[in-house]
């Protein structure tokens, strides 16, 4: 649910191959691509870049868009992963994610624009069923963006801090606790809350990577604990402290290969080892997802 933005997009540090990354099967896995109502050759268009950069896609769908994205997922279940964007504060929210249940969904996200903090009790009975469910769930963190200048606007970024993101995934240990953004720009809360919750990841989509570009390094004081005791499982045991993160790009279709681009020119500032990056890049969403090789 991000605008275009002028910052998406990037130079292209690999000469235009992607060899990006790998999960079990060698496919990159991004979180955080948008299922666009308003273009009608989306699933197409999608699949074209899909085949290009060898990229499954956690599709993020508006609950109006369920049935053609459920369709989508069952014939390309390799490219398409669908997930379910759903309204925290509409009163049918408990049986929207009941159906998106039935209809094969395997999470919900981006879940944002919320009425009231992410922890707050009224939201249990969805974060219950996810949990029942062992569901995958995205939530948007930090500074969101403003659609309205003229009139109201009940949006705040402060009800969508990283922080709220530590009880849900206390309370409910079965759900994969996926935060958009890296909690922009409160990257060091959602580094710590990573650290201490084995169920907690993060992506770098949106602008920080392209903010951060002259000092990229600086994720190393953010993302220090590499090597030392851990405080939580990780996947595969990686003692490295950036196996938090995982590929989202949150752009449009013709940037996601840009967004590979940012992700890579931080793990070389930041000596990411090969097999972190690749958990990084598909790995650990591969595995968690049981995903088709
Ligand atoms: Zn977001």
């Amino acid at each position: 649910m991000l605008p275009a933005s002028p910052f998406r997009g990037f130079r292209d540090l690999s000469g235009g191959e992607q060899k990006a990354s790998d999960g079990p099967s060698g496919r990159v896995v991004d979180i955080h691509v948008h299922f666009d109502e308003k273009n009608p050759n989306h699933i197409e268009d999608f699949l074209r870049v899909s085949d290009s950069l060898n990229l499954t896609a956690l599709m993020l769908t508006p609950f109006s868009n369920r049935k053609v994205v459920a369709e989508a997922a069952k014939k390309y279940p390799k490219q398409i992963i669908p997930f379910g964007f759903v309204d925290l504060d509409a009163t049918d929210v408990v049986k929207q994610v009941e159906e998106l249940h039935g209809l094969g969904y395997r999470g919900l996200g981006e879940l944002e624009f919320v009425k009231k903090p992410y922890n707050d009790p009224s939201y249990f009975p969805v974060y219950e069923l996810a949990n029942r469910y062992g569901w995958v769930v995205l939530f948007h963190t930090g500074i969101v963006l403003r659609e309205k200048f003229d009139e109201p606007e009940n949006v705040a970024s402060g009800r969508m801090r990283p922080i709220h993101l530590e009880e849900i995934a206390r309370r409910f240990p079965k759900i994969t606790v996926l935060g958009a953004h890296c909690g922009n720009p409160e990257y060091e809360w959602a580094a710590e809350i990573a650290r201490w919750n084995s169920n907690v990841f993060f992506d770098l989509s949106g602008s920080t990577l392209t903010k951060m570009h002259g000092r990229l390094a600086d994720f190393k004081r953010i993302f220090w604990w590499s090597g030392q005791p851990q405080d939580s499982r990780t996947p595969d045991d990686d003692t490295s402290a950036f196996v938090k993160l995982v590929f989202g790009s949150d752009t449009d279709l013709k940037n996601i290969a840009g967004v590979m681009r940012q992700y890579h020119a931080l793990f070389e500032a930041c000596d990411v080892p090969e097999r972190t990056r690749k958990m990084i890049m598909g790995g650990t969403l591969s595995k968690l997802l049981g995903l088709p090789g």
